[in-house]
């Protein structure tokens, strides 16, 4: 497979070639559909308001449908690919594109030749947050892009009227503009982009099911890395990162309600969550919605970096980095299971630190694990 070289000059409709079409539909949302349908049904809310909760939440429901199928294509596609082939991709990084769905539901939608200098703010928003997402998982993982082949990396805006969610569908991320009130628009945290870019690195490794433990675990990677990228941008250690998710996507009737994230890494349980989560393993039950299981192994990242210290990346992200990506696919890996691989790459990365492993190790008996 050859990676077809980058146009530097062409017009803009052939920008489009260098995304690798793979596989259709992960469908992985940043909102779950509890928050969606709960809104969907607050009588306080306007009458559209509602209405857009509603059709957000059926959207992920069709989305849902397709989810474990593309999976299973995807696993196939990476069993038969040559070994070595990504050691022969070519090294350079990845070409990042934005599109505009113009409040309509078809995707990717039209493309903005030169994101990066659009008028729109949305547009050079993602154009900017995509690339430095890019160069986080080069500079602090010397990963090229979410494949490790330099893959191109491509956003649809504007998606729908009014949508109150962002998404990874397999292909592409996809991001609403809010309803103004409890949402706004998507971009606004670079913490979401990170999350939704994170199911598509997750797909090309670990391949996590959305279902279960392993369900919790994809979920929790996403916002690990989404809050590490954060964190990156913002120069912070993890003393001075806040640790919560989506903190710039509260729109003012959230604020008004006492709600200042979606999800907080720090304390799961939290009042000013939107969507709050078990954060110790005698909570965990099977069926439980990913974005609620994601608490524990979320808690246990936490309590391993601020016991690590430094920047959350460089030393507790290796090892995160390492347990998702350094095995095999492992489609239904448990929480335990996943925890003893960052117990032994703590041994092996810091053989010569033993109070990391010790950290790693506290932080998951912590959580139950
Ligand atoms: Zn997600």
């Amino acid at each position: 497979m050859s990676r077809p070289s980058r146009p530097e000059t062409a017009p803009c409709a052939a920008r489009l070639a260098p995304h690798r079409r793979h596989a259709a539909g992960c469908g992985c949302f940043i909102i779950p559909t509890r928050v969606l349908d709960r809104f969907a049904q607050d009588e306080q809310l306007p009458e559209a308001q509602r209405k857009s909760f509603a059709d957000a939440a059926s959207i992920e429901t069709e989305w849902r449908k397709v989810r474990s199928a593309s999976q299973q294509l995807m696993r196939m596609a990476h069993s038969v690919l040559p070994t070595g082939m990504t050691a022969l991709a070519a090294a350079a990084p990845p070409v990042v594109s934005v599109f505009d769905c113009r409040h309509g539901m078809a995707l990717p939608g039209t493309p903005f030749c030169d994101p990066a200098h659009a008028t729109d703010e949305t547009a050079r928003r993602t154009f900017a947050e995509t690339t430095a997402m890019a160069e986080f998982l080069r500079l602090a993982f010397n990963r090229n892009s979410l494949d490790d082949a330099g893959m191109g990396l491509l956003s649809s805006i504007h998606f729908s009227v009014g949508y109150n969610n962002a998404f990874w569908n397999g292909l592409q991320m996809t991001y609403g503009d809010g309803d103004g009130n409890i949402f706004i628009d998507f971009t606004r945290s670079n913490d979401v982009i990170a999350h939704e870019l994170t199911h598509g690195l997750t797909e090309y490794t670990a391949g996590f099911a959305y279902r279960n433990q392993a369900g919790g675990l994809n979920e929790s990677v996403s916002d690990v890395f989404g809050s590490m990228f954060r964190q990156w941008r913002a120069g912070q250690s993890v003393q001075q990162a806040d640790w919560l998710i989506g903190r710039d996507i509260m729109g003012p009737g959230a604020l008004a309600r006492g709600y200042t994230c979606l999800r907080d890494l720090a304390n799961p349980g939290a009042e000013h969550c939107l969507s709050p989560q078990p954060a110790h393993f005698d909570q965990y039950r099977n069926g439980m919605d990913p974005h609620d299981s994601s608490g524990i192994p979320n808690q246990a990242f936490y309590r391993a970096a601020m016991a690590i210290g430094g920047h959350s990346w460089e030393k507790t992200g290796r090892i995160w980095y390492h347990a998702l990506t350094g095995y095999r696919p492992s489609p239904n890996l448990s929480m335990r299971s996943f925890a003893n691989r960052t117990r032994s790459l703590a041994r092996q990365i810091f053989g010569s630190e033993p109070s990391i492993r010790r950290a790693v190790d506290q932080a998951w008996l912590a959580v139950g694990l």
